[in-house]
């Protein structure tokens, strides 16, 4: 594509960005903070014009813009501005009293210049909060979107930097060959949010140059529903976690594993919720979005295709080329082994395994990857411990789907397969900093230290 930044061009914007950096201006908090405020400005008055770049690349209702990117990076671009200086203050440490009087502190200095590499289903959020975590650490920063959502990347890399100084932070547009090219290039830090496979190529490239990575990848996030649930809130919330963005979010509920005794009523409460979400169908409705790619759209059709599960909703798409709309659809009767239970789904597509006892549910998910976010539904508080307790995932939300990303406060990330390192506000932050241990040593000490100079004497190491 012809608005992809040149290849030739990468070196000359990796140097820039690292003169920025050595002049020191993007140090001082009142800069940074001024930066973020600048961040919060741009998503404001750019909000329409973002929400209607990131409709046209994923058909996101504008209320879903509006409410899961545009308003969290103002609002957490805000807050970063008005918590920098706290987050940056060295901590002292406590030591043995006769090490005190060394001065002993941990100052949080800026990693250098670093890469942000974002994907395409939440490209603003996803690409701007690093960003804000790296203004606020005081870094420069490359940001590259992804090209599989070309209308927000270019307008991005259009607008951003009428907010933000251009010397220190930077957009690349591009593929696979602008990316191997920034890759070869010695960041100080990357932020990679993907898929695993890529972030494989992402984490071969890092270690040539031992370059600290934040991997934020996806998986297969499953909901246990047990038989104390509310049947109907919990059908409405896991269905609503389905529809958002067509089911192509890292956190969306993957599959369902429902104990026997209630799946039944689960599926059918489902229905009925999908009936009311919309009544003229989904392909019909504006609050509903679609399939970001022909690859993706292919992709889902082949694994529905594929399935041995009994489709009881939705199951249809968009004929009309070029529309890639796929409605929701819940697949009932899913066995293990089942093609809706091999790679994580992204998409509207709900396979429901039954299950004979939260045990059976605990060792299914214990025989897999470790999930981005575990999803509980249930009353009995000794279910809901005993499934945290027995199992590994980035995250945990009971009884409600998204509540644990909406957090300012909490930190979000995976482990194992869904990655490693967190974000969010302080958690952002800390990606980007690095803790020096600092001491300073006054000289009027030094009659303290006679024993430890040569020649050495049996005294000077005896206990
Ligand atoms: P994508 O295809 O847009 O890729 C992400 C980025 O990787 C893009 O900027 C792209 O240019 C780059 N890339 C692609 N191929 C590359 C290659 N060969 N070498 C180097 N870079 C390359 O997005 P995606 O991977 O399809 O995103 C969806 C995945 O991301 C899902 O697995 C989802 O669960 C995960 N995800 C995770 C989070 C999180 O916060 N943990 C958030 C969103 C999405």
């Amino acid at each position: 594509m012809s608005d992809y930044t040149p290849i030739s061009e990468i070196p000359n914007i990796y140097d820039g960005l690292r003169q920025t950096f050595r002049t020191g201006i993007t140090k001082p908090v009142a800069w940074r903070r001024r930066q973020l405020l600048q961040l919060a400005r741009f998503a404001k008055e750019n909000a329409d014009a973002l929400a209607e770049a990131i409709r046209l690349d994923l058909g996101k209702p504008k209320q879903e813009v509006i409410m899961a990117e545009v308003h969290p990076v103002i609002e957490r671009s805000l807050i970063a501005a008005e918590k920098v200086e706290e987050w940056v203050k060295p901590e002292p440490v406590t030591t043995q009293a006769w090490q005190q009087g060394w001065n002993p502190r941990i100052e949080k200095h800026p990693k250098g210049v670093v890469l942000i590499i974002a994907p395409w289903n939440y490209p603003m959020i996803l690409s701007l909060q690093p960003l804000y975590g790296a203004i606020a650490a005081g870094c420069c920063a490359l940001i590259k979107p992804s090209e599989i959502s070309p209308h927000y990347s270019a307008y991005l890399a259009q607008n951003l930097n009428k907010y933000l100084d251009p010397n220190a932070y930077r957009v690349a547009l591009g593929g696979v060959p602008e990316i191997t090219r920034i890759l070869e290039l010695k960041w100080d830090h990357i932020f990679y949010t993907g898929n695993g496979k890529v972030g494989r190529i992402i984490s071969a490239a890092a270690a040539k140059h031992l370059t600290p990575l934040t991997l934020e990848l996806g998986g297969k996030s499953p909901v246990i529903v047990d038989s104390s649930a509310d049947i109907s809130i919990s059908a409405k919330r896991i269905l609503w976690g389905k529809i958002n963005n067509a089911g192509q979010i890292c956190v969306a509920p993957d599959f369902i594993l429902a104990e026997r005794s209630i799946v039944d009523a689960l599926v059918e409460s489902m229905k009925a919720h999908y009936k009311s979400f919309y009544p003229e169908g989904p392909l019909k409705s504006d609050s509903y979005g679609f399939i970001v790619s022909e690859y993706h759209f292919e992709r889902l059709k082949g694994v529905l295709k594929r399935t041995k599960g009994k489709i009881v909703a939705g199951g249809k798409w968009d004929e009309e080329p070029g529309k890639r709309g796929f409605e929701p659809t819940i697949v009932v009767d899913v066995k293990p082994g089942d093609s809706l239970l091999e790679e994580e789904l992204f998409g509207p597509i709900l396979p429901v395994v039954t299950v004979d006892s939260i045990d059976d549910a605990i060792a299914y998910l214990n025989d897999r990857d470790h999930p981005l976010t575990l999803y509980i539904f249930s009353s009995d508080e000794n279910n809901k411990k005993k499934i945290i307790d027995n199992t590994t995932s980035g995250g945990v939300s009971i009884n409600d789907t998204f509540m644990q990303v909406s957090m300012n406060e909490m930190p979000f990330g995976g482990v194992g397969e869904s990655g490693h390192g967190r974000q969010v506000l302080r958690y952002s932050f800390d990606n980007f900093t690095y803790e020096r241990g600092v001491t300073d040593t006054p000289y009027g000490d030094e009659p303290a230290f006679a024993a430890r100079y040569p020649p050495y004497t049996k005294e000077s190491y005896e206990f």
